[in-house]
């Protein structure tokens, strides 16, 4: 698939004062993209559509260029210690993505600028845990790989983290746009993720990103780049035959990947998830998705602040782990499981 390239392009006044933001205006103006000046990037209210649907539509391809200014970082769990924020937001059009109802109303992408700032807040927070190795996700809120060939902050990242003694670098992707990423000095501290999942969840749910093949070519050579590989095989879905659907998986990534990408490896499973809030919001701007969530079918489970999620019964949440892992190690044998969720 082509590389993302918004059709609308917001700027912060403030994001001008950085080297980034300079190049990025100087990038949009010669690509004719329109550009428009917003007070500040959590705030971008004249999105051009005529319905609620034409505008979230329409968000999706608009990139706002910001500073952040919370430098303060999310912890994440179950795969990092924090989230760093490199990025908002998404072009893919994943029904179940959690996005939907984490980003509300503002759905739009932004990218932010300030990174000396945003390194120096990592490196703090390596400081701080001592002789202990601290992960970073950057894929928490965004895609990042999927708008990096336009900001090159992921590279910056990866380098940055390259020279840090015990930071680590990690995120996750469903677009195979990784050229560039390919010389960065990531000194083995960066963990490249790609989302696999099966035929039937991809064609169904996934619109708007690389094909399994993009990706899993991708994976490849990212790996010939020495980079520390994985998997993230998520949202594990119940669909019908989804035995033989995620065997197909396993089988077709064992045969594609080449020999060198299959040492090192990381699995992560996590069971697809949903709020009564996120069924609203999908059902109303994927309102032909056949994503299935039946309340009644699933399990409550409560989570911090009281905003519980709608997971797999138990019984099928065991099902579930168990056939996979099986097919995990089955196919690789050496990978390393790192948690199921
Ligand atoms: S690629 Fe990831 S972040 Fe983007 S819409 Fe899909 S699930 Fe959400």
């Amino acid at each position: 698939m082509k590389p993302f390239s918004p059709q609308l392009v917001y700027f912060e006044p403030g994001a001008l004062e950085y080297p980034l933001g300079k190049t990025l205006k100087e990038k949009f103006e010669k690509m004719d993209v329109e550009i428009r000046e917003t007070t500040s990037h959590n705030q971008v209210r004249n999105i051009p559509g005529d319905n609620d649907l034409q505008k979230y539509r329409n968000a999706k391809s608009t990139l706002v260029v910001g500073v952040r200014k919370t430098l303060k970082f999310d912890t994440s769990k179950p795969s990092a210690e924090y989230a760093i924020p490199l990025a908002t937001g998404c072009m893919g059009h994943c029904h179940y993505c959690y996005l939907q109802t984490t980003l509300g109303d503002k759905p739009y992408i932004r990218t932010y600028v300030n990174l000396d700032e945003i390194f120096e807040s990592a490196d703090k927070y390596i400081k701080e845990r001592g002789d202990e190795i601290t992960r970073f996700e950057a894929a928490c809120t965004s895609d990042i790989v999927g708008i990096d060939h336009l900001t090159h902050s992921l590279k910056k990242t990866i380098e940055h983290i390259g020279k840090t003694e015990n930071g680590r670098l990690r995120f996750v992707t469903k677009y195979n746009h990784v050229d560039h990423l390919l010389d960065a000095k990531h000194n083995g501290n960066t963990r490249f993720r790609f989302s696999v999942n099966s035929d039937h969840v991809i064609k169904s749910f996934e619109p708007g990103t690389s094909s399994f093949l993009e990706r899993i070519e991708a994976a490849g050579k990212v790996a010939k780049a020495d980079y520390p590989l994985g998997f993230i095989v998520a949202p594990l879905i119940l669909h019908e035959d989804w035995e033989a659907g995620y065997l197909d998986l396993f089988e077709r990534l064992e045969a594609t990947l080449p020999h060198y990408a299959k040492k090192d490896l990381t699995f992560e499973m996590i069971q697809h998830r949903f709020t009564k809030t996120a069924k609203r919001v999908i059902q109303k701007r994927y309102p032909k998705s056949k994503l299935e969530m039946n309340e009644e079918e699933r399990k409550y489970k409560w989570g911090k602040y009281g905003r519980g999620k709608y997971v797999y019964k138990d019984d099928e949440a065991t099902t579930l782990r168990e056939t996979i892992q099986s097919y995990i190690e089955r196919f690789f044998p050496e990978a390393k499981i790192e948690y199921f969720t």
